[in-house]
């Protein structure tokens, strides 16, 4: 059952942040589309792959475990100087509209207090992958470079999937693919307010919340 001051919040960010017009299902079809163009455009571009060239796929992985894990720690939920936007749309909002009594989304509008804004995947890919791309192949070749593109665009699009799916009803049949279940524990205890700040920041794979030690497997004992 949703308490008082969530449902109170709720409402308010329906009325004050959500456009006139919006349609969730359209955001998340955007950002699946994105993910869905570059991965393809990777695949025509690449060109007799080495051995070695492969190496690419688990080092990205790994560093956007990294990203998304001192992202979600350090800017997420810390106010930074220039980045307090993030924080903002993430602690103050996301945190305040979902607790870990009250995961799921009413309606498709509330896909909105989830997903990225799609302005923000135009800036991650002019900003990052873009740059990274053209140092990847001045250092090693084009294929190093579409390899840690479409891995990291990879990773993206299943952080989005992932976290959407985390905040679907729990009948919901994303529920029982593998695994799903066992990262959504983790992920309705991150959004219990007295472990926000200090545990379960992984979204996805929790690899370095294992590794720094701040993984919290238990559940609150307050979930409905
Ligand atoms: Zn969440
Ligand atoms: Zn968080």
């Amino acid at each position: 059952m949703i308490d008082a001051k969530t449902a109170e919040y709720r409402e308010r960010y329906r009325r004050e942040l959500i456009p006139e017009g919006y349609s969730g299902r359209l955001h998340f079809t955007l950002i699946l589309g994105f993910v869905a163009a570059v991965l393809v455009i990777g695949v025509v571009r690449l060109e007799a792959i080495q051995p070695l060239e492969w190496l690419a796929v688990p080092l990205t992985f790994l560093y956007a475990n990294l990203a998304e894990y001192l992202g979600h720690r350090f800017v997420m939920h810390r106010r930074r100087p220039g980045l307090g936007m993030i924080y903002e749309r993430h602690t103050l909002q996301h945190h305040r509209f979902f607790t870990h009594r009250a995961m799921q989304f009413d309606s498709s509008d509330d896909f909105r207090a989830v997903l990225f804004p799609p302005m923000l995947m135009v800036f991650f890919a002019t900003a990052f992958a873009l740059p990274a791309g053209l140092v990847l192949t001045w250092l090693f070749s084009a294929n190093v470079a579409w390899l840690f593109v479409m891995t990291a665009i990879g990773y993206y699009g299943s952080y989005e999937i992932l976290h959407f799916a985390y905040h679907q009803d729990e009948d919901s049949w994303i529920m029982r693919l593998p695994g799903v279940e066992r990262m959504r524990q983790l992920h309705l205890s991150h959004h219990d307010p007295s472990i926000m700040q200090t545990g379960n920041f992984n979204i996805t794979w929790p690899i370095c919340d294992v590794l720094f030690g701040t993984r919290v497997a238990s559940v609150p004992d307050d979930v409905p």
